[in-house]
């Protein structure tokens, strides 16, 4: 019996529903402050103290007050010395501090002089050749961050710049929500993995295996734990049974083929019968035989989300950034999960219009607009690695060159 189809859901339609699904999120734990790189705050970090923390020197040479100095040539007397990492005494009238950066200002100083403004004198003298401004080469207490200041808020995820404000804080570990745990299997009976078979001796209609090692690569930069659970054979009660097995540990199970309606595509029917789909087959290219579902866990109430990919290696990268990655995202916790749009120039003209909205492979060329990788068929894998991002290009439209276009830089999809 043939079951109708559903109408095509858009994407402005499914991600949506799908971020809805990652919500209730995942536990939070705390880790070391240098293993946070990846993570997703669980908490705003507020600030205990000021940073930095008193009044310093910008600058090596001389605090002073600026009345003592007036016009240039004065002669002061260099009465104390403060490297970074210790602290003066009050200034009295002029009197100079000798001051190297970082180090804090002596209480009565209004001002630094750096050294290449003055001479050293005998006697422990010095000569100002400048006439200093009150506030000059003094970097003030607070002028990154305020006592009490929200810093980084609940759900900003954290790299290089964020681990070293988190670290200006004094904290060494930080709450974060825990890693998604992600079940990830390829399905197809042609599949076969680089190693075990020469590419002299690929017997007929054989393929390697190319999706497992990119997906299982993106995510982990989403920071996930992976379980890769191998190839699944395209046989139904295999389908269903890898499916329960890893519901059972696992927040996401993800599957890259096997998608579609033909009679070798399992999953359909094999995530229905477990659990249930919640949406399937997106107005996207590439990227159509999309699946999303749950499925229940036999010892538990609850049950493991299920995200299926088309086996086709373009769709399956593609749908992995315009939805996995949002999801695993949302699951953390994390605020923004949408990449930038930026407008760009269209330097090439694409004459033939598609009924679903399409993800163009592209790259940035040297006179500032986009080419086009010519092949854009969805198992030419060449495509997204000779591009550096993709066209968001709505459906039913043709680009003419010198159009302006929305383009997604991979090197913001895949941070
Ligand atoms: P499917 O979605 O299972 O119908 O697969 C669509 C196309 O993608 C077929 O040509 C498959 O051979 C190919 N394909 C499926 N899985 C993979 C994979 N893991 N690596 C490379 N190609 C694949
Ligand atoms: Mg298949």
């Amino acid at each position: 019996m043939n079951t109708p189809r559903p109408p095509l859901l858009t994407l402005d339609e499914a991600l949506p529903a799908l971020l809805a699904r990652a919500r209730p999120g995942l536990a939070t734990e705390s880790v070391s402050t240098f293993e946070a790189d990846g993570r997703v705050l669980a908490q705003d970090l507020v600030a205990e103290l000021q940073v930095p923390p008193q009044d310093n020197s910008s600058m090596d040479g001389y605090a002073l007050r600026c009345v003592d100095v007036g016009s240039a040539h004065a002669v002061l007397r260099v009465t104390q010395r403060i490297p970074a990492g210790s602290h003066g005494v009050p200034l009295r009238a002029g009197e100079a501090a000798r001051i190297f950066t970082g180090a804090p200002i002596p209480p009565g100083a209004d001002a630094v002089v750096m050294q290449e403004d003055t001479q050293a004198l005998a006697q422990g003298q010095v000569q100002v050749n400048t006439s200093p401004i009150p506030g000059q080469w003094i970097r003030r207490s607070g002028e990154d961050i305020t006592r009490g200041s929200t810093v980084l808020q609940a759900g900003t995820r954290l790299g290089p710049a964020e681990l070293g404000l988190a670290a200006s804080l004094g904290l060494d570990r930080l709450p974060v929500s825990v890693r998604p745990r992600v079940a990830l299997f390829s399905t197809g009976d042609e599949l076969v993995m680089p190693g075990t078979v020469a590419p002299a001796n690929m017997p007929p209609g054989a393929i390697y295996n190319s999706n497992r090692f990119f997906l299982r690569t993106l995510l982990h930069r989403m920071g996930c734990a992976v379980s890769d659970l191998g190839i699944v054979p395209d046989r139904r009660e295999a389908t269903v049974q890898a499916l329960a097995e890893a519901a059972q540990g696992h927040d996401l199970i993800l599957t890259s083929g096997g998608v579609s309606v033909g009679e070798e595509d399992h999953i359909k029917p094999a995530v229905e019968a477990l659990g249930e789909l919640h949406l399937w087959s997106l107005a996207i290219k590439p990227g159509k035989p999309f699946a999303l579902g749950s499925i229940r866990r036999t010892s538990a109430t609850d049950s493991a989300h299920f995200m299926g990919l088309p086996g086709n290696p373009v769709s399956s990268y593609i749908t992995f950034l315009l939805l996995v990655r949002p999801f695993l995202l949302r699951l953390q916790g994390a605020t923004h999960v949408e990449p930038v749009r930026q407008p760009m120039r269209a330097d090439f003209d694409l004459g033939k219009p598609d009924r679903r909205r399409e993800f163009l492979r592209a790259r940035r060329n040297a006179q500032g607009g986009l080419d086009l990788f010519p092949n854009q068929s969805s198992g030419v894998l060449t495509s997204v690695a000779w591009a550096d991002g993709v066209i968001d290009h709505p459906a039913g439209a043709t680009i003419r060159q010198g159009d302006q276009v929305q383009f997604i830089a991979f090197s913001d999809w895949l941070s």
